[in-house]
């Protein structure tokens, strides 16, 4: 059976009501479309957990700053549809902005410190607009269990603070990254690399591993970690560097000697397009 698609939100309660009715646990995982085998990996995880599964579609505009690239995400609708349905999805939700904002819409989610570090230094206002999105999300579907990717590991880390912050009755599902067979971590955003540019993509996920074998051989300086890190990023065609960061898991701290629950994660510029990726260790 194909997904329904719902466009407006009573529409979506009332396929939600009518899946909660006949006992069934609904699953959600939040996208902004453009699938790939990462999206689908969530909504398979929410199938084997889940009796419907409802995926969102939806290009956030209160996520992206004044000179990101909102305009020009791609939106391959019909394509999305055609894999939602071949992956069992249930219903799929398709607001336009002006259902999910209306023209007054006033009302923000804050995670104050965690928000304003590793990616939201350099992107002012974007886990505002994610939290916010999300609860907005959580709200219309009232999903029993949600599924985001640990490619986004401080989107996971934030977001399941505030469930727990703000008493969300909703629990969280964070599944694994998964990779091109070369290592590069799956993104809508890769569409936008050019041949060179995706040549040179993998060395993010290179460097990660490097790093990791160089913990597990014993470096435990955080310093000398980010240089040889560095080092060979800035030695890779098309790459600039917008942050290496090796901190807590928990609170996204800094850390000068890598121990105990570490996110160690990067942003890098790859020609004009910005890929994140990341590793956790466990020392
Ligand atoms: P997006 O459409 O980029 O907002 O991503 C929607 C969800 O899919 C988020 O929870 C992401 O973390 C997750 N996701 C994106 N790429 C991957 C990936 N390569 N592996 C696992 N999950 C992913």
């Amino acid at each position: 059976m194909p997904p329904l698609i719902a466009t407006t939100i009573p529409d979506c309660r009332a396929a939600i009501h009518t899946a909660k009715s006949a006992g069934q646990r609904v699953g959600l995982v939040p996208t902004m479309g453009a699938l790939h085998a990462g999206h689908l990996s969530l909504i398979e995880r929410a199938r084997a957990e889940t009796g419907f599964v409802v995926v969102s579609i939806f290009v956030n505009p209160t996520q992206f700053g004044p000179k990101e690239d909102l305009s020009r995400y791609p939106r391959p609708f019909e394509r999305d549809v055609e894999l939602c349905s071949q992956a069992g999805v249930d219903l799929i939700l398709n607001p336009t902005p002006e259902t999910m904002y209306g023209y007054d819409f006033k009302t923000y989610v804050e995670i104050h410190d965690l928000q304003n570090v590793l990616c939201g230094a350099s992107r002012s206002g974007h886990f505002r607009g994610v939290a916010t999105v999300v609860l907005k999300l959580f709200n219309i579907v009232q999903p029993d269990i949600a599924f985001f990717g640990q490619k986004d590991a401080q989107q996971a880390l934030l977001l399941s603070r505030m469930v727990r912050d703000l008493n969300v009755p909703v629990e969280m599902a964070i599944c694994p990254i998964v990779r091109e067979p070369d290592g590069l971590a799956m993104s809508s955003r890769n569409v936008y690399l050019n041949a060179s540019e995706r040549t040179s993509a993998p060395v993010l996920f290179r460097v990660l591993s490097a790093l990791r074998y160089a913990v597990v051989a014993g470096e435990r300086d955080v310093a000398a970690l980010i240089g040889q890190t560095t080092a060979l990023i800035a030695a890779t065609p098309h790459m600039r560097i917008d942050y290496i960061a090796v901190v807590d898991c928990d609170t996204l701290t800094p850390l000068t000697l890598v121990h105990g629950n570490v996110l160690v994660a990067l942003a890098v510029f790859v020609g004009a397009t910005r890929l994140i990726d990341n590793i956790m260790l466990v020392v």
